[in-house]
């Protein structure tokens, strides 16, 4: 499933015509039309028997949400990968959409993987969860234990930036200082070491840290670990905010390198 719904479908083709074969024989159209309606009602589209003749325009996000989802089961796959599947989508819709994934998972027991930054749709519908930082994975583990138990810096900073409706909490919400690394050269040693609120000199100076176990079923990607950070380290990081004067350094460095790169 594509992020953008509104570049999934052609702006000029009925519904109709977009069950997604693809490496398949096309189906003729008359079954093909059957088919689509089977699909739309499986995606609780209202109406399938007659939203099938509509444009892409005519359908709402949400259903045009549940129309991409509609195609990407169409060949009925063994695995659903979804890239930021709510993105863009109200909260209400998102809850309808997070509620339908769940429902097909269930049904079809078709797996699904997201590719997200939204907490809220991790924590809600997956089970396993990799935490990704340019281009590496960071930690990886069960859902539960890695909302209640991050090891990575990374991941903690991730869970804190985000505000939560379940818990009662007065602390400020983290921000991550800094900009994402240039991948094309990227930082030496642990890549997030310029952004990490916990860095030590090994960080900057020993080669990447392996992906270790630190937990049952968990690995992370680090040389200190939130275990062995002190609560008043901690607690330091979380009252960090970037100041004015830090931001406008960063927004000159970028302009500075940018400039020096269209000047090449
Ligand atoms: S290795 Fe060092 S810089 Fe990297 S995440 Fe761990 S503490 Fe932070």
């Amino acid at each position: 499933m594509r992020q953008d719904d509104h570049s999934a479908f052609d702006p000029e083709a009925r519904s109709r015509t977009r069950p997604d074969h693809r490496g398949q024989d096309p189906l003729p159209a008359s079954l093909a039309r059957t088919r689509v309606v089977e699909l739309l009602k499986r995606v609780r589209v209202p109406a399938a028997e007659t939203r099938v003749n509509d444009y892409p325009h005519q359908f709402s996000g949400g259903m045009r949400q549940r129309a991409m989802i509609a195609m990407g089961l169409s060949n009925e796959p063994s695995l659903l990968i979804a890239d930021e599947p709510t993105t863009a989508l109200d909260v209400t819709v998102q809850a309808q959409i997070i509620q339908l994934m769940k429902t097909l998972n269930r049904e079809l027991g078709t797996a699904m993987m997201l590719i997200t930054h939204n907490m809220a749709l991790v924590a809600s519908l997956c089970q396993r969860v990799v935490v990704m930082y340019a281009g590496r994975v960071v930690e990886e583990g069960p859902v539960d234990q890695i909302f209640q138990n991050p090891q990575h810096p990374y991941t903690w900073s991730l869970l804190r930036s985000v505000p939560r409706v379940d818990e009662a909490r007065k602390d400020r919400l983290v921000s991550i200082r800094g900009l994402p690394p240039d991948l094309v050269s990227p930082p030496p040693g642990c890549k997030f070491h310029p952004r990490c609120p916990f860095v030590i000199d090994k960080c900057k100076t020993d080669p990447e840290p392996q992906l270790l176990e630190v937990a049952t079923n968990q690995v992370a990607r680090c040389w200190v670990l939130m275990r062995n950070v002190s609560q008043e380290d901690v607690a330091a990081a979380k009252t960090s905010v970037v100041s004015v004067e830090a931001a406008q350094k960063l927004k000159q460095e970028a302009t500075s390198e940018e400039s020096g790169i269209a000047g090449r």
